[in-house]
């Protein structure tokens, strides 16, 4: 099956000064790739004849869609529209139906329409005028030996609106792309080259039409598996039919055969099983907290946290032991071990899990090195602990303490 190609081409010198993040493309790019369309390159150009021309020749010889995005506005900084009447050599003419739709925009709003606003209207002829039914800019959609170019407005939700009610129905209409179906399998707790490893045989064995994709984030590894074809769902049972033959190998890293996060698959297993929780947090400040809650429902398992974060909240409120402070420093197994278990037996719930540790930079003792952090897990059966050593960046010890004690939580459950 023929892959069709397409490139994004971004226009604005705002975009290169740093003024405006560029989102058109890489929303551009989710919908062309769950549409079947192979995005092969981005380009962001500035406000400048010269390297939009060029920039169109390049874009044309590598893709078969070139979808471009801003610059369409009436002012004399908005090239992209001389631009591509001079690439495809044809003159720029009021367009009656664009005259007749800008106008009509100005009326509903009971809005004088200026010279500037009338020239809106104005396309080379050589185009299809595209409707911009939420703003004044028409798009336009132009093609020359089986390529096609289309230009849209930079304002994000025009452009939005644009694409999806016109744009990606023609592409598809044009190029008859294949389906595509993607599923995600979620793992914690192993690294990308360990789990790499562990699948390669099972990578190896992957037909030509499933593609296999690495998503390394914090503390976790996301597998993409990406299906074309003809027909919807022969690729879902084909990719069903991979992910069964996937999970005996790695199922203790697996937390969800979706995209849903950590925090979530781990509420839904607490409500399963009708657990509580609750948190003593000291070098995570309240993430992990943050992160539980951030799930709605969470209130169902969910009965609260503490973060004795200095030495006497730990020992005068959460209630551990001054010896055990003392003897052992509250960055330390013995530690942990009483904050989870103290918070579980305080907030009266199946679960407690703590973290303590040395978030850095500042902090570091000859043998408690910035980035090592404590973790554990308490239920009636059985208190885990887990040792991390970790880096130097504060917030990231946090995130990656965070997800490490989320990840102890799915695997000791009861
Ligand atoms: P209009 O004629 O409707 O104003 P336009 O095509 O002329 O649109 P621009 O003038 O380039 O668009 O930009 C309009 C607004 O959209 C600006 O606020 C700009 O920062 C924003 N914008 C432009 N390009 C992008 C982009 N690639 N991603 C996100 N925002 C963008």
């Amino acid at each position: 099956m023929k892959k069709i190609t397409a490139e994004i081409l971004a226009i604005g010198d705002e975009l290169l000064y740093g003024q405006t993040l560029d989102t058109n493309s890489h929303w551009i790019s989710g919908k062309l790739t769950e549409a079947g369309i192979r995005v092969i390159r981005r380009t962001t150009v500035g406000d400048n004849e010269t390297d939009i021309l060029h920039a169109f020749a390049q874009a044309e010889q590598r893709a078969d869609a070139v979808l471009i995005t801003g610059g369409l506005g009436p002012t004399s900084d908005d090239l992209t529209k001389p631009c591509l009447a001079k690439y495809f050599n044809c003159e720029i003419k009021i367009h009656e139906e664009a005259l007749a739709e800008i106008t009509a925009f100005f009326e509903k709003r009971g809005r004088a329409m200026t010279e500037t606003n009338r020239q809106q209207a104005a396309l080379p002829v050589c185009c299809e005028k595209i409707t911009n039914a939420i703003g004044t800019a028409p798009g336009m959609w132009f093609e020359r030996n089986g390529k096609v170019f289309v230009s849209m407005p930079g304002v994000p939700h025009e452009m939005k609106k644009m694409m999806e009610d016109a744009v990606l129905p023609k592409i598809r209409e044009k190029f008859k792309p294949p389906v595509i179906v993607h599923r995600i399998i979620r793992t914690a707790g192993i690294g990308e080259s360990f789990l790499a490893d562990k699948i390669a045989e099972w990578e190896k064995q992957l037909p030509p039409h499933i593609r296999l994709a690495y998503l390394p984030g914090l503390g976790e590894v996301k597998l993409r598996l990406t299906a074309s074809g003809e027909d919807e769902a022969i690729l879902h049972e084909h990719l069903q039919k991979q992910i069964d033959l996937l999970r005996p190998l790695i199922s203790e890293y697996i937390y969800a055969l979706s995209d849903d996060p950590l925090e979530k698959a781990i509420g839904n297993l607490l409500r399963e099983k009708k657990l509580t929780l609750a948190i003593a947090e000291s070098c995570t400040g309240g993430y992990v907290s943050h992160l539980i809650t951030s799930v709605p429902g969470s209130s169902d398992y969910f009965m609260g946290s503490m973060i004795p974060y200095a030495y006497e909240i730990k020992m005068r409120q959460l209630g551990v032991k001054p010896e055990t402070l003392e003897k052992y420093g509250a960055v330390s197994e013995p530690t942990i071990i009483e904050m989870a278990n103290i918070v579980r037996a305080k907030f009266s719930t199946d679960i407690g899990v703590a973290t303590s540790g040395i978030a850095g930079p500042g902090g570091a003792t000859p043998e408690k090195p910035v980035g090592l952090v404590w973790i554990a897990y308490s239920d009636k059966y059985k208190t885990v602990t887990k040792k991390l050593q970790l880096g130097t960046d504060r917030l990231l010890n946090i995130k990656l303490a965070s997800t490490a004690l989320l990840n102890l939580i799915r695997q000791n459950l009861p």
